[in-house]
């Protein structure tokens, strides 16, 4: 068919949260086409999808897409119900948890690639329905340390920047961030900048893609990162190259960071993580000499059992420099689902917080929320993801509403997460398919997937855009709202949302943030990043032009050392098995898997290891090799590379059959953020 007869939809991408925005065209049945938007107000523009967005669509047709209610029968295995029998067993289910056990035995995983509107009421389904305040979502396993950081130091626990700083940055500082592989686009805008003329400085375990285009590439040892970057911090101090006005005028702490950088010098540095005085100093003058530098990152430098400690240092780093708050400079973690900044943070599906970061155990701002959603809300904070597990397994938590998170494979020690799941009283899951976890489930409810239904994202850089229908719900599948909708009138409440743009208007009455954020204006807008205070403000392109989001306006530094890794390497497990993604597979696969064209190119696992020590076991590439930690093991084929140094070695997420989680720690969260340290943990490795 030729495109003009197909149905079409401006929407946005529903894999990573670059925010993408394209027209996607169906026939009714299956997506056919997508092309870049043509809206120049749209914030990634001029610049083609990578191949997810563009060819990523199968999975919406594939054959085992669910299209009805599934439930256990009596001996045990699934059969499908009809919506009121399976809405019932999970009303009758949670409801007798909550009705002996009290709320707090209950908890929800909500899901980052659903809309701010359906997180929004997750939110107020887990408080007001179930009465509990567990409710946590992805955002715990991979940037949560980032958003207890920056909340701490600037205010806002989200990106300054806009994306478009990363074209005009004079100096760009990437670390634990394979930009080219899970963030294609902005890696475009990064290359681009670069072949400019901007210093590209790239830490990382691995030589990444990103390496090619560096002025300078070092690499780390993974769990240290502190350390080199609290070296910079104090070469830069040592050096008088910090931006002594905007540390005068708009920092607090400056001699606290000064006093607690001062162990940091070459000789410890060098010694602790390897990275040379040279190249302490040469990225020091890079970022100092810029006019505007942006400090970027991702998991490599959060998911660890200190990762906040890492990104404090980061922002005290960005800040003594004086990038905040100007054009091309500031701080960027890359978020990673498409929809964990809005659905993820800003909603609130989170234990600590409602929607638009207003803690629960404040009196003023509880009593906002208990007025508007009619019931009580209990001041103490709930469990976080990783948490409920922990306790889920002490019988703390008995009953799991999981939606769209595929718990079974992106938990840390997945072992221990498949018995948590095995042995909950009840396990509903929500998603578009007989996930992993889902296996483990009483009751699957089968949701629409986002080319299914209407209402917004919010992309990394905080720009909210619209998500619109193109086609109707595959089967008798239903959008996250509408279940939650019907699920919680049957609990007793009477929600009568008849659009997601209604529900938005109730976020916006109650989250300032978002409150000139409306179905009406980010369509007209073209999108409209946060904070958005009312219905005449025009967004924020960056934040921190002013001032920043504190008690006294200003950044408060905080002086950090480092703690090394929750594990090190010993003789049984010499080595350090690092975990991450690859471009043309998206976390545990769930869409990716179901893409013809994208399992050709990618179809299985496999463990990146330095020819030195491939050698000394007696490895070649493709051979099988045993991988084991504390935990578990796993075996998948070799791939000798020198990308990864001779004592580390790394495999990609996404497999089922590898399922590189059951050798991750569960045990040794942040102390801050609960986040797992999934980026360091000790191995043995020999051939299968
Ligand atoms: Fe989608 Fe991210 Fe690719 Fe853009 S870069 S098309 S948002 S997966």
């Amino acid at each position: 068919k030729r495109l003009e007869e197909l149905n079409v939809a401006d929407t946005t991408c529903g894999y990573c949260a670059v925010g993408c925005r394209f027209d996607l065209y169906s026939d009714g049945e299956e997506i056919l086409a997508a092309r870049p938007t043509e809206d120049e107000d749209a914030p990634i523009n001029g610049i083609s999808t990578c191949v997810k967005g563009k060819f990523g669509y199968d999975f919406i047709n594939s054959d085992d897409r669910l299209t009805a209610p599934l439930v256990r029968d009596e001996s045990g295995q699934f059969r499908e119900a009809t919506w009121d029998e399976a809405l019932s067993r999970v009303a009758d289910g949670l409801g007798e948890i909550r009705d002996t056990h009290g709320g707090e035995a209950l908890s929800v995983i909500a899901s980052s690639k659903a809309t701010n509107e359906e997180n929004y009421l997750m939110g107020k389904f887990a408080r007001q329905v179930l009465q509990t305040n567990s409710i946590d979502n992805c955002n715990r396993l991979c940037h949560s340390s980032t958003v207890a950081a920056l909340g701490q130091t600037y205010g806002y626990g989200a990106a300054s920047i806009s994306t478009d700083d990363l074209e005009i940055a004079d100096c760009i500082l990437l670390t634990g961030s394979n930009t080219t592989e899970a963030h294609p686009v902005l890696a475009t805008q990064i290359k681009q900048n670069v072949r400019d003329g901007a210093d590209l400085l790239v830490f990382d375990p691995r030589e990444i893609q990103m390496a090619e285009y560096a002025s300078q590439y070092t690499q780390v040892k993974p769990g240290y990162d502190a350390v080199w970057i609290n070296g910079i911090t104090r070469y830069i101090i040592e050096h008088d190259l910090y931006d002594e006005t905007f540390v005068a005028e708009q920092t607090t702490g400056f001699e606290e960071v000064q006093e607690s950088v001062e162990e940091f010098t070459p000789d410890r540095v060098e010694k602790i993580t390897g990275v040379s005085h040279d190249e302490i100093a040469s990225a020091a003058e890079m970022i100092a000499d810029a006019d505007g530098c942006v400090f970027g990152w991702t998991l490599g430098l959060t998911e660890h059992s200190h990762g906040t400690e890492n990104v404090i240092a980061m922002a005290n780093l960005a800040a003594i420099t004086g990038n905040l708050g100007k054009p091309g400079a500031g701080v960027s973690p890359f978020r990673g689902q498409n929809n964990v900044q809005g659905g993820g943070g800003d909603m609130g599906p989170l234990p600590d917080n409602f929607p638009g970061y207003q803690d629960i155990a404040d009196d003023d701002v509880r009593a906002k929320f208990e007025d508007a959603w009619d019931c009580e809300i209990d001041p103490e904070y709930g469990y976080y993801t990783t948490q409920m597990f922990l306790e889920a397994a002490e019988d703390n938590i008995r009953g799991m509403y999981i939606i769209g998170e595929n718990s079974a494979l992106s938990e840390p020690g997945v072992n221990h997460a498949e018995d948590v799941l095995e042995n909950l009283d009840f396990l509903v899951v929500q998603d578009l398919f007989v996930t992993e976890t889902a296996k483990y489930a009483d009751v699957v409810l089968p949701a629409s997937s986002f080319v299914e239904k209407t209402g917004t994202f919010t992309n990394t850089d905080r720009t909210v855009q619209m998500v619109n229908k193109v086609m109707e719900p595959k089967g008798d599948s239903r959008p996250d709202w509408i279940i939650l909708q019907e699920l919680a009138n049957r609990m007793g409440r009477s929600w009568d949302y008849d659009s997601t743009a209604e529900v938005m208007d109730e976020i916006n009455s109650l989250t300032p943030i978002y409150g000139g954020v409306s179905h009406e204006r980010v369509k007209e807008n073209g999108g409209l990043q946060w904070p958005c205070w009312d219905m005449d403000h025009p967004g924020t392109v960056r934040l921190y032009e002013d001032e920043f989001n504190t008690d006294n306006g200003k950044v408060n530094l905080k002086g950090v050392g480092y703690s090394e890794p929750a594990e090190t390497p010993t003789e049984e497990y010499p080595l350090t098995l690092t975990t991450g993604r690859v471009l043309y597979q998206y976390h545990t696969g769930t869409m990716t898997h179901r893409e013809e064209g994208i399992m050709q190119y990618n179809p299985s696992d496999f463990v990146e290891i330095n020819p030195a020590t491939a050698a000394g076991m007696g490895i070649s590439g493709g051979d099988p090799v045993r991988i084991e930690s504390r935990r578990g093991e796993t075996v998948v084929p070799a791939q000798i590379t020198d990308r990864v140094g001779p004592e580390n070695v790394f495999v990609p997420i996404h497999f089922t059959e590898s399922a590189i989680n059951r050798l991750t720690d569960e045990e040794h969260l942040d102390p801050t953020a609960a986040t797992p340290e999934y980026k360091v943990s000790a191995v043995r490795v020999e051939p299968a």
